[in-house]
């Protein structure tokens, strides 16, 4: 029996997993967490009984305990139930499916409770890379990518020698705008841009896959766990989002892992790793595929990638200035109190405004995304 914590289980992915666990008999929830969805977490608490969970808004922790009152489950709130969720001792394996910076400290506490981590939520890595990848070698302990990309690129090492890695290859699906200039995304709505065209996801990570965000951040997140440099990390473009990514060898051979959209597939396998089981869905049938195309990214209209590749260039607290604004805009265009083009001009222009803290602790990253906060409110 394999114990899991799901921080996220409201999500796209935290649902996502539970599906896995439903469909395997040896995986048992013993922790979940999620920010405010008490109807949710009911429902999942008496499906899966947890022992523990987590409501991160305080205020409504108390509603939640009265509703699971004749359930036999802890209910913490706050960070420091986030914190309590994440190392909870019988859990061997913590999925980080959160949205957002909330994951930092939960992440950074659950390796050092010498949990092997399961991640889905990028932007721990993007701001604290450095923090995540030391700790994760010093308590040895796992970090499994859950993201599809990451999880194409690590099947396509399984065997391999990663000194040996000439490149990374992440593919894009390009998003909704694929193709359009910034002058033709001007008055794009929200409705558009939560129009993916080949994957189901959470709203924030739909928007930055439409601005081109998301392959930024990847393209981060990319670095730290597989160690290579900047320079060494292409985006294709490949529309049909069929192959989800490849690596390219000294020798020129290129291993890539294929398969339809469905992200079931990358979390089953951090949760087995390296054990491979069997999973109910669709499967590529090459005889009826039309075609298989390939682009280059364009980086002058869809600014989040160039300025992505700037922001890991310069390092140090740049990413987080990176993300935490890309956090804040999404948040804001979702609202309708900005355009869709803001997103990125508000990227770049704190960006443009920062003195960079190298090798920041959480402490300083925590100041940092305050700063951008503020930052942004100066903006225009
Ligand atoms: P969703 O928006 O669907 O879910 C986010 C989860 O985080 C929910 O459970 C939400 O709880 C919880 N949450 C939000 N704020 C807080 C908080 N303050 N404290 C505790 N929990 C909180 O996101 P996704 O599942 O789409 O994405 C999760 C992560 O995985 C992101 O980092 C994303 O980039 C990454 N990812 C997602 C993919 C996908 O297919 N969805 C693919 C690859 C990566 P509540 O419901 O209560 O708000």
């Amino acid at each position: 029996m394999k114990n899991i914590s799901i921080l996220g289980s409201t999500g796209s992915i935290g649902s996502q997993t539970l599906d896995i666990v439903r469909a395997n008999e040896d995986l048992n929830v013993v922790a979940m967490a999620a920010g405010s969805n008490i109807k949710k977490l009911e429902e999942q608490i008496r499906e899966f009984h947890p022992e523990i969970v987590c409501v991160f808004a305080k205020e409504i922790a108390g509603k939640l305990k009265i509703s699971v009152a004749d359930m036999n489950v802890k209910i913490v709130s706050g960070m420091e139930g986030l914190i309590e969720t994440a190392v909870y001792d019988k859990a061997d394996i913590v999925v980080t499916a959160f949205v957002g910076m909330i994951g930092i400290r939960p992440t950074l506490e659950a390796i050092r409770a010498g949990k092997d981590i399961a991640l889905a939520n990028k932007e721990t890595l993007v701001t604290a890379g450095h923090l995540v990848m030391k700790s994760a070698r010093d308590y040895g302990v796992k970090i499994l990518p859950v993201d599809s990309e990451h999880s194409a690129v690590f099947q396509s090492l399984n065997g391999e020698n990663k000194k040996e890695i000439d490149k990374i290859l992440l593919t894009a699906s390009g998003g909704p705008f694929r193709g359009m200039t910034r002058a033709q995304m001007k008055n794009v709505t929200v409705e558009d841009a939560l129009k993916h065209p080949n994957w189901t996801m959470g709203r924030k990570i739909t928007i930055d896959s439409a601005t081109m965000v998301n392959k930024g951040l990847e393209v981060i997140e990319a670095k730290w766990l597989f160690d290579v440099a900047l320079e060494d990390i292409q985006v294709v473009v490949q529309p049909q989002s069929l192959i989800h990514s490849m690596v390219q060898f000294k020798d020129g051979a290129i291993m890539a892992q294929l398969g339809t959209p469905d992200m079931r597939l990358p979390i089953q396998y951090a949760l087995y790793y390296p054990e491979r089981r069997d999973l109910q869905g669709e499967r590529v049938d090459f005889g009826k595929l039309a075609k298989i195309t390939f682009e280059n990214p364009d980086m002058e209209n869809f600014r989040g990638l160039k300025l992505a590749y700037e922001a890991a260039k310069q390092g140090g607290s740049m990413t987080t200035v990176f993300n935490a604004a890309n956090e804040k805009a999404v948040e804001k265009f979702l609202k309708r109190e900005i355009g869709f083009l803001d997103i990125t001009d508000i990227i770049e222009y704190c960006m443009e405004h920062h003195n960079i803290v190298n090798h920041p602790t959480v402490e300083q990253i925590l100041e940092v995304e305050q700063w951008t906060y503020e930052q942004i409110k100066t903006y225009k």
